[in-house]
């Protein structure tokens, strides 16, 4: 059960060299399960990717705890808008072989040659040329509930798929300026490089993503571009940025933006409903799966068997955004 103590929300990531992933993994679980620390934290040989909450009363022990980190110097932490405190219920610290499943063979192009990075007040003046591009690094169901404002958003499930498909679709656009935005960032990093590598000349990343952006953007004052909800991966799935509500519900169509998973635990499925088909359908994602929980365990089991629950419906394929959780 998560604790209802307030809690501080926050990602980081940073590309380092681990000599041992697993040394560094056991430590910190050590230290930042003492510290009641929960969220989800991905270390490979290049670095650190982690999305967390830490209580409020041990935020300064927390921030001490960086101090000793080599890798801690000079990587900016994000921290949410939102201190609902909803966040995350245990702490896992995963060892993989990259921090972001990109696909990408990098051996096969310079990763450190990144693109111009652009802080909030950079990104306003640059969205404002006429020949810029702004393209949404992020999957389609981050995108479809806010975004910025005539970005390219496109329809990917995974930033895999998406690093090659925007390549052939800007094409012929190599010489505009191509202004690429994430999550927190860490997308951007090497699908910048990767662009680059593609002849693509004057390429540009949102240092540190929307959350950077809308934490600059309300201290400078600066009007904020991104219109709607921000997905993120946490239990709470959206902090929203603007009042706008940018997206449908799957169901009725009506504007809604609250991402749920289907209350038939073997459905699952990740999709937008609004507040009345919730309480119509029962948070559950159509008739099929309402009566499916309805149903006894004899009947249930029998269901899983005929493999009604293929994850398949609204024609999209069954995503699991922690799954492919990222900034
Ligand atoms: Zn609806
Ligand atoms: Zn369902």
């Amino acid at each position: 059960m998560a604790s209802k103590e307030p809690r501080v929300t926050l990602s980081f990531y940073k590309y380092f060299r681990f000599g041992n992933p697993q040394l560094i993994r056991d430590h910190l679980y050590l230290m930042w399960d003492q510290l009641n620390v929960l969220g989800r934290i991905y270390i490979a040989h290049e670095g650190i990717n982690a999305q967390i909450s830490v209580p409020d009363a041990q935020w300064p022990e927390f921030i001490k705890s960086l101090e000793h980190l080599e890798f801690m110097n000079g990587t900016r932490l994000n921290i949410a808008v939102d201190k609902s405190g909803k966040s995350f219920f245990k702490l896992k610290i995963t060892l993989r072989n990259k921090i972001v499943a990109d696909g990408l063979n990098d051996a096969s192009f310079d990763v450190n040659d990144t693109g111009t990075h652009l802080s909030a007040i950079e990104m306003n003046q640059k969205v404002q040329e006429e020949n810029t591009i702004v393209v949404d690094m992020r999957n389609h169901y981050e995108s479809e509930v806010g975004h910025f404002r005539g970005a390219i958003c496109p329809d990917v499930e995974t930033f895999r798929e998406s690093l090659p498909l925007i390549r052939d679709m800007l094409a012929t656009e190599r010489d505009k300026n191509i202004v690429m935005y994430c999550t927190g960032g860490i997308r951007c990093e090497k699908a910048s490089a990767y662009m680059k590598h593609h002849g693509f000349k004057n390429v540009f990343q949102l240092e540190g993503g929307i959350i950077e952006y809308t934490r600059q953007a309300a201290e400078q004052n600066l009007e904020n571009l991104f219109v709607g909800k921000n997905f993120v991966f946490d239990e709470r799935l959206g902090e929203k940025i603007s009042d706008d509500i940018v997206a449908h519900c799957h169901q009725c169509g009506q504007p809604a933006d609250t991402h749920v998973n289907c209350a038939n635990d073997h459905c699952h499925l990740l999709f937008i409903q609004c507040a009345e088909c919730a309480e119509l359908y029962e948070n559950t994602c159509s008739k099929l799966c309402q009566e499916y929980i309805h149903n006894s365990a004899e009947e249930q089991k029998e269901a899983g068997k005929n493999k009604i629950f293929n994850g398949s419906r609204f024609g999209k394929k069954r995503y699991n955004p922690k799954r492919n959780m990222s900034l």
